[in-house]
């Protein structure tokens, strides 16, 4: 196995061109596995840690750039205001020590139904940049994920970024495990109010071949809250909206049985997932309203 050091982006590009199977390594926490256990061996590792750019984050005017190889420490330290929902979903990541390592453009490259970043990028509304010699494009984070463990990434493509729009409103992130650290998901659920648009987005994660939005909820709550005033008011959300949502969240699932949970389980808990996690958001937007109200 060769290892590859490029020192720029434009070097890391022109190296996955002249060869398009070499693996690129961020974190190292995902692909070092699968080497360690024998389940790939490519010919040429491509370490991405000396190009800075990939490891830096830039808060602009409607959204974050961030670097794909910035690592979830980071996020929960530094990003907690303008991407609250990407913190919580980051906090819950393992152990300290792949936190440390592990980063959002390696969980895209990977493209796990279980990575945690996924339904947090989901509600928030995000757009991944990937780049090649012949020239970098946007992907709305919805037509990232192709299948399990697929991505829509060509074989000369590297993920630079990911564009991530401010958070405007309250976002949740809530996951099922067996225990509390170092669990992969059983099933996991991202919420992000959008106040400004007067929109709902929602991210499921490990309930479906991919990581999916619940459209049908996402609509149907937007509605509710619009014809219901509750935007301007910060009235409470009936019972019955609510677990209308939740029912409709889990319609969207499509889960399997396997050892972590069973089909019914994970469709179940994402409906609770759904409801709890729209009323700690709505608590939180309530208390905002109350508070400038009381200004
Ligand atoms: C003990 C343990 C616990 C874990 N727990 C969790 C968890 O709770 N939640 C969770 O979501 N994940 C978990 N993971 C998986 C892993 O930590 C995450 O998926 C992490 O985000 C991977 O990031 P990385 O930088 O380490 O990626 P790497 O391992 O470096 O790369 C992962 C994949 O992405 C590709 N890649 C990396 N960077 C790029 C790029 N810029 N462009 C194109 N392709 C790229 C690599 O070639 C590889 O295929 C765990 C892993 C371990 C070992």
């Amino acid at each position: 196995m060769d290892f590859l050091r490029p020192a720029s982006w434009e070097e890391a590009l022109a190296v996955k061109a002249e060869h398009p199977s070499a693996a690129p390594i961020a974190g190292g926490t995902d692909l070092m596995v699968e080497i360690n256990f024998d389940r790939r061996r490519p010919q040429y590792l491509m370490d991405l840690n000396r190009i800075t750019e990939l490891a830096e984050w830039e808060v602009g005017e409607e959204s974050v750039r961030l670097g794909a190889g910035v690592p979830y420490t980071r996020i929960v330290e530094e990003l907690r205001e303008e991407l609250p929902g990407l913190a919580l979903a980051s906090h819950t990541v393992a152990s300290p020590q792949i936190r440390n390592r592990g980063s959002v453009g390696g969980n895209l490259g990977t493209a796990s139904p279980a990575g945690d970043a996924h339904p947090a990028l989901l509600a928030a509304d995000a757009e991944v940049e990937v780049a090649s010699v012949r020239g970098s494009r946007r992907i709305p984070i919805d037509e990232f994920f192709l299948g399990p463990k697929r991505n829509a990434l060509a074989e000369d493509e590297l993920i630079r970024c990911v564009h991530i729009k401010k958070a405007t409103g309250p976002q949740q992130f809530s996951k099922v495990g067996t225990r509390n650290a170092m669990v992969i998901a059983v099933c996991a659920f991202g919420l992000a109010l959008h106040p400004r648009d007067r929109k709902v987005r929602t991210g499921i994660g490990s309930a479906a071949p991919t990581p999916v939005r619940a459209n049908a909820a996402e609509e149907f709550l937007a509605a509710a809250l619009d014809e219901g005033g509750h935007w301007e008011s910060g009235r409470t959300i009936a019972p019955a909206v609510a677990r209308r949502f939740a029912e409709l969240t889990a319609e969207a699932c499509q889960p399997i049985d396997d050892v972590r949970g069973s089909a019914g389980y994970r469709r179940h808990a994402v409906s609770i997932m759904a409801r709890r996690t729209l009323g700690w958001a709505w608590q939180e937007y309530c208390d905002g309203v109350r508070s400038r109200s009381c200004a």
